[in-house]
């Protein structure tokens, strides 16, 4: 199995809640990988009879706005490197943020797929608001409420429709 999906985004919109989510429908447990840092964390996720692992990233705990977006910045670089796709995780309550654009930026370069999810879409009046990430730029776009699971099984079925 070697088809690795990262969970990318700046802190708060949600990926944590998005990676528990998966797996919950894991056949694996998620463990600690030797040499490997503890901002992230590894996963194995099951969808439509196919396995992929997943990484979710930005775990850190940054102590300054320059090393904030570097570290944010570095694990961007990481899951391009890495990753066979990945997943932009943007959060509806707060709109496009400068931040956002600044990975919408560097992701637009990547010669990888990206899933750009547009999270806490919990309601349809959210939906409405959830249509300016257009603007950021990527064609695969996906309204998910990670609370909820709404949503999830579309992003799912284009994530697994790759392998
Ligand atoms: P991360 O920093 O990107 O990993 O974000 P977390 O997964 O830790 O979530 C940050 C906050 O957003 C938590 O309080 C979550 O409960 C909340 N959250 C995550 N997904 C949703 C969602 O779909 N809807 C709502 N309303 N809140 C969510
Ligand atoms: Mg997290």
């Amino acid at each position: 199995m070697s088809y690795t999906v990262a969970i990318v985004g700046r802190p708060n919109v949600g990926k944590s809640t998005f990676f528990n989510r998966l797996l919950e429908q894991r056949k694996a447990i998620v463990e600690d990988t030797p040499g490997v840092t503890r901002d992230r964390q590894y996963g194995i996720a099951e969808w439509a009879g196919k396995q992929f692992n997943v990484i979710d990233t930005g775990g850190f705990v940054p102590d300054s706005k320059d090393v904030f977006e570097r570290e944010i910045r570095k694990q961007v670089q990481i899951a391009i490197d890495e990753a066979s796709a990945i997943i932009f995780v943007v959060d509806v309550t707060t709109g496009i943020t400068s931040l956002d654009d600044a990975m919408a930026e560097m992701l637009r370069r990547a010669t990888k797929p990206v899933f750009l999810m547009v999270n806490k879409v919990d309601n349809s009046a959210r939906s409405l608001e959830a249509a300016e990430f257009y603007g950021l730029g990527f064609d695969e776009v996906f309204y998910v409420s990670s609370m909820s699971g709404s949503g999830t099984g579309e992003i799912l079925d284009a994530i697994t429709n790759l392998i």
